[in-house]
């Protein structure tokens, strides 16, 4: 079969298509993964934050509560408070030590009592809190400092840094986890840094406490997104290979379809494939030549020559008709024109249309060029449309019918008794020829009924003043038969096969 011939496209653009239509859902499956690993962590990171947050708070409840405790004492002799500083600190599970301030004094300490130290307001962040790295007792030990002021007295409670670095390694096991307070900040490694914080590349989240000076933030190292993914979507990896290998398959094999029938008929059509062969129509009295119909054949490199039954359906289908018959009647001009100021009277030529060439008025155009090229009234072009195929009436084949008969195109209704045209529709397309259906012809001498449909439509043509064409004439009998009923046209094997050019304007020459 001509249509199932490989395709042209060549083999490495084959290649390059298949390889895309696996790779792109395997590309996109992966982005879809990454949006879904950025999100997930994303979410993580927000509840590492927020859980570290509300655990700072508490412990942060517990040492605001042992100053609040205090304060009342601030401004009263050391000696007579130091054990009351000194129960809180054992009291609370938090609280490292605690101090009295009177006039920015820090005058009474639970780890030293009496004790002389200024506080400086500024160094706490809201004037609350200030994360320090460590005091003269634990240097290079973080501690954050909660200060309570009222008048000129005021507490200070410290909250040891173990804790702190503790609740940040504990919690954020998998994330990188930060404590900031005002410009200072605490990571999991248990240092004071001054500064801008570290980055957080991957999901950042930053939560402030609503009710202390400080803010946590959260986060992961870069490629922590490829990491997650590695490590949580092994499955899903092998299922997005797996579609991706079905969709290279699948692009694959589509290539393969996408260059079959109407591929491979344009590529025919352009390689001028597509050419016309020639049947002889005799006059029914004389037999004399009268004309010819043009029928297409596809000169095939590998298939040898095809016949139109194999391929115009396609043709038909993919819309490629409409240049195929283009390329026909261009050739026929360019083959008969030069012979046609020796036809005597005007040569009829059939060509075959379809319910595709009614659609636009191209076909217009085409006639007037194909009969451009004939000598003045030499020919007579005739457009066989099959009666099997009804074309609808519509204002553009009104039209196109109408341009055709102002151009002398005359046009036959083809395998006729095959269908169910009307006499309306025979009078809106001012059919000029009826080609009975060689199915008729056969039946000849055989069938009385098919006679019956014959005589009929024999009768049916000259009541109209239809010109008539039998087809399919293969034996004496038939012919004599029609040319008894005045059957004005004869085509068939009985007078000549459809035959190449070359031979036709032979036979032409020599009439
Ligand atoms: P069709 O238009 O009815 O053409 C007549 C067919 O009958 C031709 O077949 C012809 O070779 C064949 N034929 C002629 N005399 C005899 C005979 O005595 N006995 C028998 N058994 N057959 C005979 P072909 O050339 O194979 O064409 C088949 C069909 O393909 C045509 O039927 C027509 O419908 C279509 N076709 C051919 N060329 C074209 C074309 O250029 N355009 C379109 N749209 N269709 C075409
Ligand atoms: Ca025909
Ligand atoms: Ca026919």
């Amino acid at each position: 079969m001509p249509l199932t011939v490989r395709p042209r496209r060549k083999r490495s653009t084959r290649i390059i298509v298949t390889l895309l239509s696996g790779l792109v859902p395997l590309v996109l499956g992966c982005v879809i993964l990454n949006s879904q690993a950025q999100r997930t962590l994303k979410q993580s990171s927000q509840e590492t934050a927020d859980q570290a947050l509300r655990q700072f708070e508490l412990m942060l409840d517990n040492t605001a509560q042992a100053a609040h405790e205090l304060l009342p004492l601030a401004g009263q002799a050391c000696e007579s408070v130091k054990l009351a500083l000194r129960e809180q600190v054992t009291r609370r599970p938090f609280v490292r030590s605690t101090n009295l301030v009177w006039d920015d004094n820090l005058y009474c300490s639970s780890l030293f009592g009496d004790y002389q130290e200024v506080v400086n307001a500024g160094d706490y962040n809201q004037g609350k809190l200030w994360l320090m790295n460590g005091n003269p007792v634990t240097p290079d030990t973080a501690l954050l400092v909660y200060r309570l002021s009222e008048g000129r007295g005021g507490a200070l409670t410290t909250l040891d840094g173990y804790h702190l670095s503790n609740i940040l390694r504990l919690i954020g096991r998998q994330t990188l986890l930060v404590l900031q307070v005002g410009d200072n900040w605490l990571a999991a490694e248990g240092k004071v840094h001054t500064g801008a914080l570290p980055a957080l590349p991957v999901a950042p989240t930053t939560l402030v406490s609503s009710r202390y000076g400080f803010s946590v933030s959260a986060g992961f190292a870069q490629g922590e997104t490829w990491r997650y993914m590695a490590a949580e979507y092994p499955p899903l990896f092998s299922l997005l290979i797996f579609f991706g290998a079905v969709s290279g398959a699948i692009g694959h094999v589509l290539q393969k379809r996408s260059t079959s029938p109407s591929h491979e008929m344009l590529r025919a059509l352009e390689a001028g494939e597509f050419v016309p062969y020639f049947q002889p129509v005799v006059h029914g009295d004389s037999k004399a030549w009268s004309g010819a119909e043009v029928l297409m054949r596809w000169a095939h490199p590998k298939e040898g020559l095809v016949r139109p039954d194999l391929f115009i359906p396609f043709a038909e289908h993919s819309g490629l008709i409409v240049p195929m018959t283009r390329a026909l009647m261009q050739q026929t001009a360019a083959l008969l024109g030069p012979l046609s100021s020796t036809f005597a009277a005007p040569f009829h030529i059939g060509i075959n249309i379809t319910a595709s060439h009614c659609r636009d008025l191209e076909l217009v155009e085409d006639c007037r060029l194909f009969l451009a090229a004939f000598a003045p009234d030499s020919v007579s072009l005739v457009l066989e449309l099959t009666e099997r195929e009804l074309i609808e009436p519509t204002e553009i084949s009104r039209q196109l019918f109408e341009h055709l008969h102002s151009l002398g195109v005359k046009i036959a209704i083809d395998d006729f008794g095959t269908g169910h045209s009307s006499l309306a529709y025979l009078r809106k397309f001012n059919v000029d020829f009826l080609k009975i259906d060689q199915s008729f012809v056969a039946m000849i001498g055989i069938d009385a009924l098919s006679r019956h449909i014959l005589d009929t439509i024999i009768e049916l043509s000259a009541k109209l003043d239809l010109g008539i064409v039998a087809e399919g004439v293969e034996t004496q009998a038939q012919a004599d038969y029609l040319t008894a009923h005045n059957v004005d046209f004869l085509q068939g094997y009985l007078f000549a096969k459809p035959m190449p050019a070359a031979d036709f304007i032979e036979a032409l020459i020599h009439r």
